[in-house]
């Protein structure tokens, strides 16, 4: 499960952010990468439970899917890697290496509007 643990530290760092801001957070939207990926109903689960009791509770949880780039070795193009159909999206060669893996970041907050 550790979907219920980022969902506690992404509860944390919303909380800590908006410890001087009032009102309810009415949608939340983070993204994550490939390697790490979370399932999104687990998320949603765990997101739910968490923010139980808090600013965030009943709050829309977005995530987003970050794809891995691919670096051609031929022709240096970066692009979105395909698991399915990995090569390059301009020259079509399958030589290529692959990028950072995109983090799990927080992007938005938004509050109910007054
Ligand atoms: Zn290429």
């Amino acid at each position: 499960m550790h979907e219920a643990m980022i969902a506690e530290n992404i509860l944390e760092t919303i909380l800590a952010q908006t410890k001087t801001k009032a009102g309810k957070v009415t949608r939340v939207v983070i993204s994550c990468g490939q390697i790490n990926a979370i399932n999104d109903e687990a998320m949603q689960f765990a997101f739910e439970v968490a923010a139980a009791d808090t600013i965030c509770k009943g709050a829309k949880l977005k995530i987003k899917h970050i794809p891995l780039k691919g670096i051609c070795r031929s022709c240096g193009r970066k692009f979105d890697f395909d698991l399915y159909d990995p090569k390059c999206s301009k020259c079509g060669k399958s030589d290529f290496s692959i990028g950072d893996d995109a983090p799990l970041l927080l992007e938005e907050i938004e509050f109910e509007k007054k």
